[in-house]
């Protein structure tokens, strides 16, 4: 059985990356997203164990000093990272695994090696994706002025992933989404070659 592969995407707040990562799982049977576990509170409708592990800090910062992160990163005060236990029974099941993290946590994997496709996702225009925050509504200034910083910090680290993909139209982003999966999978590499008659 070969293993599955680790996607990764990342892009700024507000530029519609749960969208097209709830449409292309959708499409996709054989990728599962990788629940993290977090020490922020549950939103109203979210559970755990399917949006996230909801943790305390304490639990999460034992979890670290065990070594049980793939990634992990702080972020507005609240932890968020990927279990090791939780993605890499999936890859070796042959389970290609999506793994919606922030900047910083895709350029620890990056930087430790691991292979894997990384894709970004990027707005239009930094004004299109300010508009997107103030349009929410839901968060004082502050918050977004936070929001807006970090998200000028993650675009200026777009050349360390492999591929971009630019939400204007949500449909042509999530049909570049689905190519780049699809012929991630046609890699030779990544191809049981067992099951052809002509491969000895
Ligand atoms: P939210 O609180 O809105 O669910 O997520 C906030 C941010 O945390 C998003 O940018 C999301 O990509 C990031 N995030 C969620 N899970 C993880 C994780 O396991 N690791 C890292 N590095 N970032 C994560």
């Amino acid at each position: 059985m070969k293993k599955g592969i680790f996607f990764v995407v990342s892009g700024p707040s507000g530029v519609g990356k749960g969208t097209i990562v709830s449409k292309v799982l959708k499409k996709n049977d054989n990728l599962r997203l990788s629940v993290s576990a977090t020490t922020r509170e549950p939103r109203t409708g979210e559970r755990d164990g399917v949006n996230y592990f909801f943790m305390t800090e304490s639990e999460f910062l034992r979890r670290i000093d065990n070594g049980e992160f793939l990634e992990y990163t702080q972020t507005y005060g609240i932890y968020y990272g990927t279990l090791k236990a939780n993605v890499e029974s999936q890859i070796a099941a042959g389970k290609d695994a999506l793994l919606e993290i922030d900047v910083k946590g895709a350029l620890k994997l990056i930087n430790a090696g691991i292979e894997a496709c990384y894709v970004f996702i990027a707005p239009k225009s930094f004004g299109v994706l300010e508009e997107r925050l103030r349009k929410r509504g839901t968060e004082s200034e502050e918050k977004i002025r936070t929001r807006i910083e970090v998200a000028h910090y993650e675009l200026s680290c777009v050349e360390k992933y492999d591929y971009l993909i630019i939400n204007d139209d949500l449909e042509t982003a999530c049909n570049d989404f689905n190519s780049i999966i699809n012929s991630f999978s046609l890699l030779v590499k990544k191809q049981n070659l067992e099951r052809y008659d002509w491969h000895k």
